[in-house]
């Protein structure tokens, strides 16, 4: 039997709130209830988004929760050259182009929004010819060009989610313009390196799925398991972000014990029938997905 590979992913972009714990928990228990291997990746690819003083503090906050890892995987930061020879093989199979769109220009040519919010790109700079693009003084983002075919996922709590890559997602960017390559390349990247078998991330990333098996097929490597577990929601129907600071692990831990915190999630997740005091390693004793929730979770 191969074994379980499970990773916590975390972007250094702010201190941990509750519903990146909620998909941790999941993950980690998930993992740990088939004894499994844990891999940490901080995933500080943007420079602009990441602080380094929020990297021990997501270290210390999984501690602090009992949610422990196995092994450190190379920060993406530092990983460029693992992504730039993903890149090369995706160029050289005659799948890239550079696109030298603006953002207002993206907004004023795309097609609708996809019910996502995405923005679905219009293929302006698909067929740009050689003497077009010579002209272009700028330097370009990396688009991958996507089929017109249905790319799916069955997700271990969600069911079948399928894309049609052209018409559901359009061409997506692997590397920007100032050099940094996209989330949706590094990852596919870095879980293949890890030999994870299962990701287990929020309800958010559910549509960035078929891209990335796309991308793992052209890569030529085998996409893990997908678990996406629900959000968590403030009472008005938007989902908790960083900016509520009332829920991050700062204010939480000043204010509970671990165990209570987990308790309250685990209740959360369906895994409880009252949000009573538990450790992570009790939960794990008795975990199994068909009974964690598939729906939204409002909290407070
Ligand atoms: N780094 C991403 C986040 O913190 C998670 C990416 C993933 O799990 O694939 O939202």
């Amino acid at each position: 039997m191969t074994e379980v590979v499970g990773r916590f992913a975390p972007s250094p972009s702010g201190r941990m709130h509750l519903g990146n714990v909620f998909a941790a928990l999941l993950a980690w228990l998930s993992v740990r209830s088939r004894g499994g291997a844990m891999i940490l990746r901080i995933e500080d690819l943007d420079p602009d988004r990441c602080r380094q003083e929020y990297i021990e503090t997501l270290r210390d906050d999984l501690q602090w929760l009992g949610l422990t890892w196995d092994t450190e995987q190379t920060p993406q930061s530092l990983r460029s050259p693992a992504y730039a020879a993903a890149f090369d093989r995706l160029q050289a199979q005659g799948l890239l182009y550079p696109c030298y769109c603006s953002r207002t220009e993206l907004h004023a040519a795309s097609a609708p929004h996809a019910s996502d919010g995405r923005v679905i790109y219009a293929g302006t700079c698909r067929n740009l010819t050689p003497a077009a693009r010579a002209a272009k003084t700028k330097a370009p983002a990396w688009r991958l060009r996507v089929p017109d075919e249905i790319w799916a996922v069955e997700d271990g709590l969600q069911g079948r989610y399928e894309e049609n890559l052209a018409r559901d997602c359009g061409d997506f960017i692997v590397r920007r313009a100032d050099g940094v390559y996209a989330y949706q390349l590094a990852v596919v990247v870095d879980d293949a390196a890890g030999g994870v078998t299962e990701v287990v991330r929020g309800m958010d990333l559910l549509s960035s799925t078929p891209r990335q098996c796309y991308l793992y097929h052209l890569l030529g490597k085998t996409p893990p398991a997908f678990f996406h577990v629900p959000l968590l929601l403030a009472p008005d129907g938007r989902r908790l972000s960083k900016r509520e600071r009332d829920l991050d692990l700062g204010a939480l831990r000043a204010a509970h014990r671990p165990e209570a915190l987990l308790g309250r999630l685990a209740f959360w997740a369906g895994l409880l029938e009252r949000p009573e005091a538990v450790s992570a390693a009790e939960l794990a004793a008795d975990f199994s997905w068909t009974r964690v929730r598939r729906e939204p979770v409002v909290v407070y």
